[in-house]
């Protein structure tokens, strides 16, 4: 029995009924666009999250751009981020003409590290990007002390981080805008692709709702040049299954995930660290170890799916060479050298988790 990073035909299968009917709605309806689906499901994760305003756009990467583009940021300005993340975190910086001042991350949580951010702030600087990285919240209330203190924006990349929570609020309702995606293997993602902004600010979400749509506001009246990124009415009725079984979801990944850490921890490996400031969902189970790749080869032997999230960070990629050459972040490149990501999805059973664990644990006592 092979087992995959992530199993989307099972949830599918259990979701089967409520999805085909909400499918089937839209395609009777012949509302396909900017239709009433888009706004039911915009209105209710909104109340999810605890935010005033969500705008559904094409894609999360589509949502951080669009996030950043409405706060004005443009050349010659410096937003403090991660390395260690997916490319589409930087990519939106590039897409307004700002810089990414990359910065290391914490040893422990793998999130961006608040000290080096506030070692990084130069009169240049405009902006903090945060990822809540695997599922887990980074550590918000610093960072919003020094977003105020120093009159930065604070923008969350919460594509990993759907149904997570940091203190008593989700992630996404402390920054100026949070940005998630709705790609299908994320903890509540759709069947193609989608995203979404959330900010408590009424100018913010004007301007998103504007860039989104052509720079419309009105019908064919353009006051800005925008964009075609909106979230189509069969993904927005599709999200509204899902997102009623997305607690339920979360906490069977915490579930895998704690029965994951209690046995690899007494392998000697270092698993997840919660950091007890809120909940992590764990988009992905990621664990440090030395032996990678004799483990992987002994997995795939046994069909079990295991992948490197990520292996080059950021300021080592060829596209920031340019900018970045020289840098070093070390903490960010030991992680890359050691990480291993192991199947977690919320239909995983407690069984596979065992045989997963049981696979991994000659090869790490040798
Ligand atoms: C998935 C992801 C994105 C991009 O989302 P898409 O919907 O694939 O465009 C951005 N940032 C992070 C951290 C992600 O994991």
């Amino acid at each position: 029995m092979q087992i995959p990073m992530v199993d989307l035909k099972i949830q599918y299968r259990q979701l089967q009924a409520e999805i085909d009917e909400a499918v089937r709605n839209v395609l009777e309806s012949a509302y396909f666009i900017m239709g009433p689906q888009g706004t039911s499901f915009e209105e209710e994760i909104a109340a999810y999250l605890g935010v005033k305003h969500a705008i559904g756009v094409a894609s999360g990467t589509d949502a951080l751009h669009l996030a950043l583009r409405a706060t004005g940021l443009g050349p010659g300005d410096e937003v403090i981020t991660t390395p260690f993340t997916f490319i589409a975190t930087a990519e939106a910086i590039a897409y307004v003409g700002a810089t990414p001042v990359f910065v290391d991350i914490d040893p422990a949580t793998f999130n961006i590290d608040v000290e080096q951010v506030a070692a990084a702030i130069t009169p240049a600087t405009r902006a903090v990007l945060p990822v809540h990285l695997f599922g887990q919240p980074a550590d918000l209330e610093p960072l919003k002390k020094i977003c105020l203190d120093n009159d930065l924006l604070l923008v969350e990349d919460c594509a990993q981080s759907c149904g997570a929570r940091y203190g008593d609020k989700m992630t996404g309702a402390l920054g100026d805008l949070g940005c998630y995606s709705f790609f299908p293997s994320k903890n509540l993602g759709c069947f193609g692709d989608g995203g979404l902004v959330v900010t408590n600010s009424d100018d913010l979400a004007a301007q998103v709702r504007t860039l989104r749509n052509h720079g419309s506001r009105e019908r064919y009246h353009h006051s800005i040049i925008g964009y075609n990124s909106r979230l189509d009415d069969l993904q927005a009725a599709i999200l509204r299954v899902k997102l009623k079984h997305l607690d339920r979801f979360n906490q069977q990944r915490r579930e895998n995930a704690h029965r994951y850490s209690s046995k690899l921890s007494e392998l000697g490996i270092t698993v997840p660290f919660e950091d007890g400031k809120g909940t992590h969902v764990y988009h992905q189970y990621t664990v440090l170890m030395d032996q990678r790749e004799a483990v992987q080869k002994a997995l795939a032997a046994e069909g079990i799916a295991s992948a490197i999230y990520y292996p080059i960070p950021l300021h080592q990629q060829e596209v920031f060479q340019q900018q970045c050459r020289g840098t070093s972040l070390p903490v960010s490149e030991r992680v890359a050298e050691q990480c291993l990501s192991l199947p977690i999805y919320p239909e995983l059973t407690a069984a596979q988790v065992d045989r997963i664990v049981e696979t991994i644990a000659p090869v790490v006592q040798g």
